[in-house]
């Protein structure tokens, strides 16, 4: 049914995607979904930044590290939580 879309409802300004999905499959029923808000959140923060340098093996930290410092940055947002290499050896050997 799709298929049958025309280019120019695609792009007709005045014909909105919910009049459009009715118009194309309102004989199998239209359920539509409120909108989620996209937000440019993340969810790492330097506690999990933490845990994930926590995770790995002790000897291999001091591979990781550039001039005394970790840095772990995240795919997602581009954030970057820097540690010491000292913190961490503290940390692992309390
Ligand atoms: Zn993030």
């Amino acid at each position: 049914m799709l298929a049958s879309t025309k280019d120019s409802e695609l792009l007709d300004p005045a014909l909105s995607g919910d009049d459009l999905l009715y118009r194309l499959f309102h004989e199998d029923g239209v359920r539509i979904f409120e909108p989620t808000d996209l937000r440019p959140s993340c969810r790492c923060s330097p506690a999990r930044a933490e845990r994930i340098l926590a995770q790995l093996p002790a000897d291999e930290l001091p591979g990781l590290a550039v001039d005394n410092a970790l840095i772990v940055t995240c795919e997602f947002c581009n954030a970057y939580y820097t540690f010491t290499l000292d913190q961490f050896d503290q940390d692992q050997t309390a």
